[in-house]
């Protein structure tokens, strides 16, 4: 992708940085400061490292199940609003996407328990600031697998509700519902995000970001698979157109 930096491989699979991130991350590190100053900042900084080295992990989890069913790996990318393994195609199977879908989360409900139950004890009484970013990102963590587990496609919950809807309905409709389904939530994000507005809070643009990027993965994602269902349609049908052909010289 454009505008994006490699910072090293993990398992093999190349990880690369999009450039707005850059400009994030001095963000998320001020609000990470357990407390004021420097040494304050010097926390908050590890924090925001930590988060984004979280989401590489969930991804790294969906990307290892991936390679096992079969896909290639291209690269993971960092993106401000989360991560993003890209494969040479996903895996096709119901059962194999619902596991790929839920290598992610399970990575990081485990990177939680282990930050918030066994990490967070064990640096508390040498370093209690840096037990304070451990504990919040532990939580992070917790966060990343639930939100990821809402069924809004494609989310990673949105992909096991596709998944287990392509038996009955096809891999298109199911897609359909999903999307649909993937966009309502959506919707329901972008107006939680501005609900504050009406009791004089303001507007939470992290979530509502997050909605938009939601809505708009959801149309493009159905979009592609009501072209692949056209391509195979095509396809069937200049075979057909052929073997036609064949029939029609034989005769
Ligand atoms: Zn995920």
């Amino acid at each position: 992708m454009a505008n994006s930096y490699s910072i090293g491989r993990i398992f093999g699979i190349p990880v690369r940085v999009h450039s707005t991130l850059l400009i994030f991350l001095p963000l998320f590190a001020v609000s990470f400061m357990p407390v004021r100053g420097a040494r304050g900042l010097f926390y908050g900084a590890l924090g925001a490292v930590g988060l984004f080295a979280s989401v590489a992990l969930h991804e790294v989890g969906h990307s290892l199940v991936a390679r096992a069913k079969g896909s290639r790996i291209l690269e993971i990318l960092l993106l401000p609003i989360g991560g993003m393994a890209r494969l040479d195609r996903m895996p096709h199977r119901p059962a194999d996407e619902i596991q790929t879908a839920l290598a992610g989360p399970a990575v990081s409900l485990l990177l939680g328990i282990a930050c918030v139950y066994f990490l967070t004890p064990l640096v508390y009484p040498a370093n209690q600031l840096l037990a304070v970013m451990v504990y919040t990102l532990g939580r992070i963590n917790f966060m990343l697998a639930f939100f990821n587990l809402i069924p809004s496609f494609p989310m990673d919950g949105g992909r096991v509700f596709r998944a287990a809807l392509v038996p009955r309905l096809g891999r298109l409709r199911a897609t359909r519902l999903a999307a649909t389904v993937g966009r309502g939530f959506a919707w329901l994000f972008g107006i939680w995000a501005v609900l504050p507005l009406f009791t004089g809070g303001s507007v939470d643009f992290f979530l509502l970001l997050i909605a938009f990027f939601i809505h708009q993965a959801a149309k493009a994602e159905a979009q592609q698979v009501e072209w692949e269902a056209y391509a195979q349609h095509m396809q069937q049908q200049q075979q057909a157109g052929i073997f036609d052909d064949l029939l029609h010289k034989w005769r």
